[in-house]
């Protein structure tokens, strides 16, 4: 006589039936939630200066996240490249030659928001300093690379309208996701004075 355990009656095929809803296909597999992003740092060359700020702590966050690039200097009508701008300490924002682009940063920033909007995003991580993306700090419109406390133009409309704000160098709040071999591809460092945006 076989000394092998006895299985119940229909319990290979309770069996299967748990392997066939474990293998079932959904034809609906649930979305990634959506990150609003500055688009400089995901690589697009879209800086004052016509080049990028590639993170990689943030494009890694797009193995959890849909991301959605914007630049509200671009969307704002601003070309690239483009002369660096500071926020004034009496309101509005002005090129190193002096010329006054408050109304490009307005509309860029009103032209992101509408994005952040309808892309249902939960939060956006947005270039540190930066006259239209900078959160907490940008340079003082002297052109002399000094930092002051405040927003960037779209930072600061985001802010209003109750959405959460991150930079680049805050988004370990949001679960870290460390790359080996740093922080930055390019280091985070102003290149000229007051131009950090940008
Ligand atoms: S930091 Fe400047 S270049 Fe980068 S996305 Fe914002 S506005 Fe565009």
């Amino acid at each position: 006589m076989s000394d092998r355990p006895r299985r119940r009656a229909g319990s290979g095929a309770a069996a299967l039936g748990i392997i066939r809803r474990r293998h079932s296909f959904d034809p609906e597999p649930p979305k990634k939630r959506v990150i609003l992003v500055s688009a400089c740092l995901l690589g697009e060359p879209c800086r004052y200066d016509g080049r990028s700020k590639p993170c990689r702590e943030v494009i890694a966050l797009g193995q959890r996240y849909t991301l959605v690039p914007v630049c509200p200097e671009q969307a704002g009508g601003l070309p690239t490249p483009r002369e660096p701008s500071e926020i004034q300490p009496g309101g509005g924002v002005r090129s190193v030659s002096g010329r006054n682009v408050s109304f490009e940063y307005m509309r860029g920033a009103s032209v992101c928001l509408r994005t952040m909007r309808e892309s249902g995003a939960l939060l956006a991580v947005l270039k540190a300093r930066s006259p239209a993306c900078g959160s907490g700090a940008v340079y003082d419109g002297s052109f002399s690379g000094t930092l002051t406390e405040g927003d960037g133009i779209f930072a600061g409309l985001l802010k209003k309208r109750g959405f959460p704000v991150l930079t680049e160098e805050e988004i370990d709040s949001i679960g870290p996701i460390r790359p080996p071999g740093g922080r930055h591809e390019d280091g985070d460092q102003a290149e000229g004075a007051g131009t950090d945006e940008v």
